[in-house]
């Protein structure tokens, strides 16, 4: 039992992934996360996590567990296997392993932002990393989103106050524009403010779209404040669009990821732009990096046919909500899991291996309680805009790794990584 400061560690409460955490360990408890937001402070809690292996309800060995799981799974005629959080790229990997050698379909937390991820394939993406964005815009709009609940440090750590190359003076070096689309506000803060109403979020940015471009649009008037704004871009050096990828109460608009994206790359011919998609935590962004490097697609992949395919349309929810999947791998934290998949998940015989898999609320005939990636193990997590950083644990000695759970129920499978 030693106390030790850690520095620079990497919280995954949210998709900002903040690498500044110093972490305070007294009596082999988390004391302190210095840095970290109320969310991060929250997810960090005090390091500990249940240590327990079941299986059908009951104590068992680890040994045990892995057996009954793979037969589990080895015997099912659709197993799904699911990515949810708190886990690190490298168990992530063994987890798409996993799904190759069972044919399996497999989907993970990053399906959550699948709008975005979608009109990306299908757009491109004017993009850049939140470190571009901090040392360069100075026009920041925040469309219906305020990052401040779920993306507490985003506007101190990067678009807003840090000072930056050509923004020396941090926050009074840029302006910020909140673009208020229904009941979804930006920063109360803002130097501007516009409104609009969420029906006419998609036409309202295909009008902007024409202003930038040069064109004449018939109902400009109706769109004159987001109109304005969008000139208001054009003249600005570097403009960043910050919008949420994340669900919020009222779905969005299908075509509005693709309007945003359009907008963009419309405004980069006349000045530049990047627009930086918000997304959660728990390394989502890793579960889309890894699926992609291995099988060639971010989500809902399949290999029933013995290759990957994509089927974008047919994610873990649908799969379960239509009765396909008879049996299920769910790798990470179980209470990060949509409420859909959740629900689903309640219905067929499942295995669980993560933080806190004996929680789970969907009973799994198996569960085994892991570490949490960042807190417990080490590997390499994704931040929100893709930028891959190393996890450095705080905690570990005596807690079960996810890394080589996983990989022991794939090595019994037969599975090459
Ligand atoms: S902003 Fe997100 S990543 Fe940063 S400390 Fe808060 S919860 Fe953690």
């Amino acid at each position: 039992m030693t106390d030790r400061t850690v520095a620079n560690v990497t919280c995954l409460g949210c998709g900002c992934a903040c690498d500044d955490i110093t972490v305070v360990v007294t009596r082999d408890r988390i004391a302190e996360a210095r840095n970290a937001c109320a969310l991060g402070t929250a997810w960090f809690g005090d390091g500990t996590v249940p240590a327990e292996t079941r299986v059908n309800g009951r104590t068992a060995s680890l040994e045990q567990a892995l057996t009954e799981a793979a037969r589990l799974l080895s015997g099912a005629k659709r197993p799904l296997v699911y990515l949810a959080g708190d886990v690190s790229c490298e168990t992530q990997r063994e987890g798409v392993a996993i799904a190759d050698r069972l044919h399996a379909a497999i989907d993970s937390l990053a399906a959550t932002a699948a709008a975005a991820v979608l009109a990306a394939q299908r757009r491109g993406r004017a993009g850049a990393t939140l470190g571009e964005i901090r040392q360069q815009a100075d026009l920041v709009v925040f469309w219906g989103v305020d990052p401040s609940a779920r993306y507490p440090r985003y506007t101190s750590r990067y678009a807003v106050e840090p000072p930056g190359v050509a923004t020396a003076q941090g926050r009074k070096s840029r302006t910020l524009i909140a673009v208020d689309v229904g009941e979804s506000r930006g920063p109360a803060d803002a130097d501007g403010r516009v409104a609009i109403a969420s029906a006419d979020e998609v036409d309202g940015l295909g009008m902007m779209r024409a202003a930038v471009q040069g064109r004449a649009a018939e109902d400009e008037e109706r769109f004159r404040s987001v109109v304005e704004l969008a000139r208001r871009m054009t003249g600005a050096r570097y403009v960043a669009i910050v919008a949420d990828s994340e669900p919020g109460l009222i779905p969005a608009d299908p075509a509005r990821a693709e309007a945003l994206v359009t907008l963009a790359q419309a405004l980069n011919g006349p000045t530049r732009c990047a627009l930086s998609t918000l997304r959660g935590g728990g390394n989502r962004s890793g579960a889309d990096a890894v699926l992609t490097w291995q099988t060639g697609f971010p989500l809902a992949v399949d290999f029933a046919r013995g290759y990957p395919s994509y089927r974008p349309q047919a994610g873990a929810a649908a799969l379960l909500d239509g009765g396909e999947v008879d049996a299920a791998l769910v790798i990470g934290t179980p209470a990060s899991l949509p409420e859909p998949v959740a629900t689903g998940l309640s219905r067929v015989r499942s295995v669980a291996i993560g933080p806190r898999a004996s929680a789970a609320t969907f009973q799994p005939a198996v569960a085994v309680d892991t570490g949490k990636a960042g807190i417990h193990e080490g590997g390499t997590a994704f931040r929100m805009d893709d930028v891959p950083l190393p996890l450095r644990p705080s905690l570990g000695d005596g807690v079960r790794a996810a890394l080589v759970t996983v990989r022991a129920l794939r090595e019994r499978m037969g599975a090459r990584a």
